[in-house]
């Protein structure tokens, strides 16, 4: 079987089969290009973000956290440039009034509204010249409708952190380098949006501002961009399907003296998962002129007053998500003939961590796997799976990642002992009961890599 058997059908169909996302408002017909979670596409995302939150808060006493609001005085965008610059320039179809990015169009297109035309007939696109488009969603605040309550849904969260700057600096007890991060949603209405959870017009964001004295920018640049890649490859992404991918001159804003995007090779190719930006005091200077309000450190010891500079790693929790699935995702060849497909993914990232199944359901076996479900339960996300063949229930869990399944068969009535099965070798030991929390929880902590790579 070829190594990558994966495909962005494949990914789709299987979140669909066994609940993880679906297509939103499905029962009118859709809403293009938006998703719901289900169950273990929430499970899945939350423990994306909680990684994202352990690695920035736990393992660390440099950073804080916040969580801002959605609306935001529109003179926040004002200040960051996303009024006047958030924009793609797009063309319009004048026959089937579909919008499209100027630089994404083929003007050989058939228009779908000309299909029924004669062959001899011009059948594409009829498009207009092109004109930018404002990617932020523009709503009205108060009841009234009128040009003095216009509000944005942010386009990002990272804004809502440097109008926080002050706040945070007076009663986190934090002095630079330190750094805020949030996670949260953002909006753009994206002309193209596509490729399933890669670019949606709803999503989420885990962005960090790291504040630091000026001089120590570009060292600190270095170090986020390290950190960054070690956060994919920890959590089980193959080193060799993840890039960094330094951004040339032409493509820098005006204010950034460094940006680097971590890059994933998903079946569509090397895309975009997180960027990393060397920002300078772009942000902070901005905000302070148009608030009035000094946003600036004093040190006490040195009795210099500076407008730190900011490193911002900015990544996305749904294209994380998506890309944890594509790298997980196999198909094998099993002993019986079948092919399974398995999510191999980092335990710490699986949805449930361990399905606790009685081989039949009599005998007391149901009684007991629902003892070592309540005893596993309060540790770790746990399923207790009693419905159809073992087998069946065994590729059930293989799909939606579970590493191990625990099986209570007649012995263990008798010597109160289990199987433990194990998603990836296949490999079943019989374990005593009393050990399978402490057994789970530190095989749970232990360092993982792909078994795609040892394979
Ligand atoms: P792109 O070039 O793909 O549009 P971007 O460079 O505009 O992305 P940023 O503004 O740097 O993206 O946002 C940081 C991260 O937020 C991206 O790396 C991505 O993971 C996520 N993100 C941005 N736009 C979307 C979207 N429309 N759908 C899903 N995730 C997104």
């Amino acid at each position: 079987m070829p190594d990558d058997v994966v495909t962005m059908d494949k990914i789709v169909a299987l979140c669909k089969r066994r609940g993880f996302i679906f297509a939103s408002s499905e029962i009118y017909g859709g809403i293009g290009s938006t998703y719901d979670y289900g169950h273990y596409g929430v499970l899945l995302k939350t423990n994306v973000k909680n990684e994202w939150w352990r690695a920035m808060l736990q393992e660390r006493d440099d950073i804080v956290a916040l969580d801002s609001a959605i609306l935001q005085h529109p003179k926040v965008w004002e200040a960051s440039g996303h009024l006047a610059g958030f924009s793609d320039p797009m063309v319009d179809c004048r026959t089937c009034k579909q919008r499209f990015r100027a630089d994404h169009v083929d003007h050989e297109e058939m228009c779908p509204a000309k299909a029924s035309l004669p062959k001899t007939e011009d059948r594409r696109h009829d498009f207009t010249e092109a004109r930018d488009f404002n990617l932020m969603f523009e709503t009205t605040v108060g009841p009234v409708k009128d040009t003095g309550s216009i509000a944005y849904l942010r386009p990002e969260t990272a804004q809502g952190i440097f109008i926080n700057f002050k706040n945070v600096l007076q009663f986190a007890r934090k002095k630079p380098p330190f750094g805020i991060a949030q996670v949260g949603k953002s909006f753009r209405n994206e002309i193209t949006p596509g490729n399933f959870i890669f670019r949606t017009r709803e999503f989420e964001q885990m962005e960090m501002e790291f504040f630091c004295p000026p001089q120590d920018a570009p060292r600190w640049y270095e170090e986020w961009k390290a950190t960054r890649h070690a956060w994919y490859t920890d959590l089980g992404i193959r080193p060799d399907h993840l890039q960094m991918r330094e951004h040339d001159a032409d493509e820098l804003s005006h204010y950034s003296s460094g940006t680097a995007d971590v890059e994933y090779l998903f079946p569509i190719g090397w895309s975009e998962l997180e960027g990393i930006a060397n920002r300078g005091n772009f942000d902070l200077t901005q905000h302070a002129e148009h608030s009035g309000e000094k946003l600036e450190y004093f040190d006490p010891q040195t009795k210099e007053r500076y407008v730190p500079h900011v490193i911002e790693p900015a990544a996305g929790a749904d294209r994380a998500t998506l890309a944890f699935l594509v790298d997980a995702y196999d198909e094998e060849q099993v002993d019986d003939g079948d092919v399974r497909t398995v999510l191999k993914l980092h335990p710490r990232l699986a949805p449930v961590k361990v399905a606790v199944c009685p081989l039949v359901k009599k005998d007391g076996q149901p009684e007991l796997a629902r003892e070592i479900f309540a005893a596993l339960r309060g540790r770790m996300q746990t399923e207790y799976d009693e419905g159809g063949s073992i087998g069946k229930r065994y590729r059930r869990q293989d799909e939606i990642g579970t590493p191990w399944c625990v099986t209570v068969d007649h012995q263990s009535l008798e010597d109160r002992t289990v199987t433990l099965r194990d998603r990836d070798s296949l490999q079943q030991e019989r374990i005593a009961i009393d050990e399978l929390p402490a057994l789970l929880s530190e095989r749970l902590a232990a360092p993982w890599t792909s078994p795609k790579l040892t394979a």
